[in-house]
């Protein structure tokens, strides 16, 4: 959009104090997001209420959602945009400034648009790692999840339009891409493609400039050993594997409408590890479910002790109108939902800091993020084991560097959390 915009002879301003028209970017996935999405809203408003603005827009999955009834409760905003329409947001945006009064508030049509290499994109990121998206939507249907809803079904970038796209990042100085979209997994299936994403990961591998490349969102039912080849084969391929399993109880996951029960799970995490040694796995999981009795909570809890997953999620299941889990029996009070994500994020934090232990005295390549303000540490900075955002940190000893900078490390002490490295004397 912002790419969009700029095109349209529009200037990006990084403070919505400076901004004469505000867009506020939703999300509408659960509901602390909606709730910070409508927050945000509110914030914005009163800048126009007290005149710093002059229009307020609303785009993304909140509207594709609740369209009329924001409409109603928020009438400080001028325009609501779906997911489908980032194409026009210029257009759209322009024409609002062209009029006191638009006649129509609303733009939200069929949730259809796909990213393509022709769109022009400025990053958000910093500019050494870039999230690639190699497709939209998910046809999946789990029982608690608005996504098919609002991003509409699954569909896949051409895979020569995303590698035009990669190597356009490549040569603006991107060196880690993460793979993204609602589901990686299935990516290229609806194009005719038997299998997509490995020879996908091999061709950007190819790509000059690119350094490292990581996987997110994979379902597990669709993992199998070629793609783990893949990871373990392709030097630029980070060993790090994001897998969602959400629970591991049979009766929660077929209740969830998710493909594949506890075995498929529990066999897909041992191929992965034995295909791939030392592969660092995240995932995601639910608490509270509907129908998440003692037992079935205590089943999670031994799942993640025997597991030992490098990086957990963990959710507090959230009630969605709309969706097939919200009509389930059994739903669990919210104070039993935060009692059990504490109690996962308490045993995951002990299982962390054994591994992050387990790591000191090995070698790893880090890659250079910002200045650090802890005594003894010259940067901030990430492994290949660390994902922005979602994983840890790692604290480096080292010479002067420039941010993005990819450096040989030891990794010497560790917490929880973070790791902490010292720059090899080889440098990288
Ligand atoms: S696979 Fe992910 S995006 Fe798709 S329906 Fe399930 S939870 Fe939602």
């Amino acid at each position: 959009m912002t790419a969009v915009l700029v095109e349209g002879g529009f200037e990006i301003v990084s403070l919505p104090q400076d901004a004469d028209t505000i867009i506020i970017n939703t999300c509408t996935f659960i509901l602390p997001a909606k709730e910070e999405s409508i927050d945000e809203i509110f914030r914005m408003a009163e800048l126009k209420r007290e005149g710093r603005c002059r229009h307020l827009v609303v785009t993304g999955c909140l509207p594709q959602r609740y369209g009329a009834i924001l409409g109603e409760e928020i009438p400080e905003v001028d325009l609501f945009l779906g997911t489908g329409e980032i194409p026009r947001i210029a257009d759209l945006v322009a024409s609002l400034q062209r009029k006191k009064q638009p006649e129509q508030r609303s733009f939200i049509g069929k949730p259809d648009f796909l990213m393509n290499s022709s769109h022009s994109r400025l990053l958000s990121t910093p500019p050494y790692t870039a999230y690639l998206k190699i497709a939209e939507g998910c046809s999946n249907h789990c029982s608690y999840c608005v996504i098919p809803l609002v991003r509409g079904k699954f569909r896949s970038r051409q895979m020569d339009d995303i590698l035009r796209e990669t190597e356009t990042l490549a040569q603006r100085g991107v060196k880690e891409i993460i793979i993204a979209a609602q589901e990686t997994t299935l990516y290229g299936r609806d194009l005719g493609y038997t299998s997509g994403l490995s020879p996908l990961l091999r061709e950007i591998a190819l790509i000059e400039g690119i350094r490292w490349i990581r996987l997110l969102y994979t379902y597990p039912a669709n993992l199998d050993d070629e793609l783990f080849r893949t990871i373990h084969d392709v030097e630029k391929i980070c060993n790090y594997i994001d897998i969602p399993v959400q629970h591991i109880d049979d009766g929660i996951l077929s209740s969830m409408n998710r493909k594949g029960d506890s075995g498929l799970i529990k066999n897909v995490i041992a191929d992965a590890r034995k295909i791939i040694p030392g592969v660092a796995l995240r995932t995601s999981l639910i608490v509270g479910f509907p129908g998440e009795t003692q037992e079935r909570f205590d089943r999670l809890l031994a799942f993640i002790r025997e597991t030992r997953f490098d990086h957990v999620g963990v959710f507090e299941y959230s009630r969605e109108e709309g969706t097939k889990a919200d009509a389930l029996p059994g739903h669990i009070p919210e104070s039993v939902k935060e009692l059990r994500r504490g109690i996962i994020m308490e045993e995951q934090a002990l299982i962390s800091r054994e591994i992050n232990q387990s790591l000191i005295g090995s070698l790893t390549e880090i890659v250079i993020e910002e200045k650090s303000d802890l005594p003894g540490y010259d940067y901030i900075g990430r492994s290949r084991r660390q994902a922005p955002d979602i994983d840890g940190i790692t604290y480096v000893k080292a010479e002067e560097k420039a941010i993005g900078d990819i450096v040989e490390c030891r990794v010497v002490s560790a917490d929880d959390y973070d790791l902490f490295a010292e720059e090899t004397a080889a440098g990288c």
